[in-house]
């Protein structure tokens, strides 16, 4: 078992992260966080206010692939954990613009990871630690409707080039582990949803264009199915492996709830149906368009959870539906997060 007591979150101000800071410093407050991320177009500072000025909380607005920045902060901060989200995570950009994807995902993982063997090991050789490696289940590739579903001895067929870019990171973390002994753990989690999610993603976009009534594009006939993890019920799932994981395993992490994008899409529109009777948007489902399907895009991803159900006690404690009403009434809420200067690319992810 680890006690993580001063961690470094990277891109902990993008969606999963932002919400990992939260939920970590509510059931640790006597912990301490440093967030190091460069604010690329899906990192917001102001997600962390509520953090700003906390004597156990520091943001750093800095590079992953700075290695001399990572190890002085590793120095200077007495860092015990790395929970490593920081990527570019957005499949369609990855297939009009891989070069960001390789360098981020691939060389920003390894700078940590130097940056760690160099201050973990190198220079404090016993020192308890850990380096969580927070990665995808697309790395696996993609299943038929009747194949089963993803284990963590599934062979890696990654088919999007973020998915490569994730899967080389998988394996330099894994190298890490076996060749120098670094104390790595790596989960491998289906698509998240929940608040702070950048509304270039299926659900957030959607939810943004049906208020607005514009059209909601969805790709193909809409039928690929999503395994759908509700985001604290992922940073539980992370919590558990950096305590109790053991050393240098892969952790799969799912929701229990596969959903074909249509019935996702539908499922919303119903949401915002009773929310506002009135709307002259009723029914909401009027503007869902199909539009030609992304480029080898995956049709399946389902997880199996039993490993770190049996190993861990794992347990998705929240419901779909109640997750997803939960989370339109967050963007609801927040306007600002998803009207406010929105860099839109291609037409929507469903990964
Ligand atoms: P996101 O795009 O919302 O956030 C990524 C964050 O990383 C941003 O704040 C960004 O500014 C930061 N960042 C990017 N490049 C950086 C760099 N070079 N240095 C420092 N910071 C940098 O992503 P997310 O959806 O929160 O995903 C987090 C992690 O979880 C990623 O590793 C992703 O591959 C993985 N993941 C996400 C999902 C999902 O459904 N969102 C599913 C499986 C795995």
């Amino acid at each position: 078992t680890h006690n993580p007591q001063r961690l470094l979150v990277t891109g902990g101000a993008g969606f999963i992260g932002t919400n990992f800071v939260h939920y970590w410093l509510e059931q640790y407050p006597d912990t301490h966080i440093v967030v190091l991320d460069v604010l690329t177009y899906a990192g917001r500072r102001e997600n962390l206010q509520a953090h700003e000025g906390k004597s156990n909380f520091r943001f750093v607005q800095g590079d992953i692939l700075d290695q001399a920045l990572v190890t002085k902060l590793l120095r200077e901060e007495t860092i015990d954990t790395m929970v490593h989200f920081a990527a570019e995570s957005h499949v369609d950009r990855s297939i009009y613009g891989p070069d960001a994807f390789l360098k981020t995902n691939i060389d920003g993982t390894h700078s940590l990871l130097k940056a760690a063997k160099t201050v973990w090991l190198d220079e404090k050789p016993g020192f308890a630690h850990r380096f969580h490696h927070v990665s995808t289940d697309e790395v696996y590739g993609t299943l038929s409707p009747t194949d089963p579903a993803f284990t963590e001895t599934t062979p890696y067929a990654p088919n999007s080039p973020y998915a490569a870019s994730k899967a080389a990171s998988d394996h330099i973390v894994r190298a890490y582990q076996h060749t120098y002994g670094l104390q790595t753990t790596t989960s491998n989690c289906s698509n998240n949803y929940g608040p702070y999610q950048y509304p270039e993603k299926l659900i957030p976009l959607a939810i943004s264009r049906l208020l607005q009534g514009q059209a909601v594009p969805i790709y193909g006939d809409g039928l690929q199915v999503r395994d759908w993890l509700y985001v604290d019920d992922h940073n539980r799932g992370i919590d558990l492996i950096i305590r109790k994981g053991r050393i240098g395993e892969t952790y799969n992490i799912g929701g229990n709830n596969e959903q074909a994008n249509i019935n996702l899409i539908h499922a919303l529109c119903e949401l915002l149906d009773a929310r506002f009777p009135e709307s002259p948007n009723v029914p909401h489902q009027q503007h869902i368009t199909y539009v030609t399907d992304r480029p080898g895009h995956d049709r399946r991803y389902a997880i199996d959870n039993s490993k770190i159900c049996d190993e861990l006690g794992y347990q998705p404690q929240e419901t779909f539906t109640s997750c997803l009403s939960k989370t339109l009434d967050w963007y609801l809420n927040g306007e600002a997060f998803w009207r406010g200067g929105v860099v839109l690319f291609g037409t929507h992810s469903s990964s």
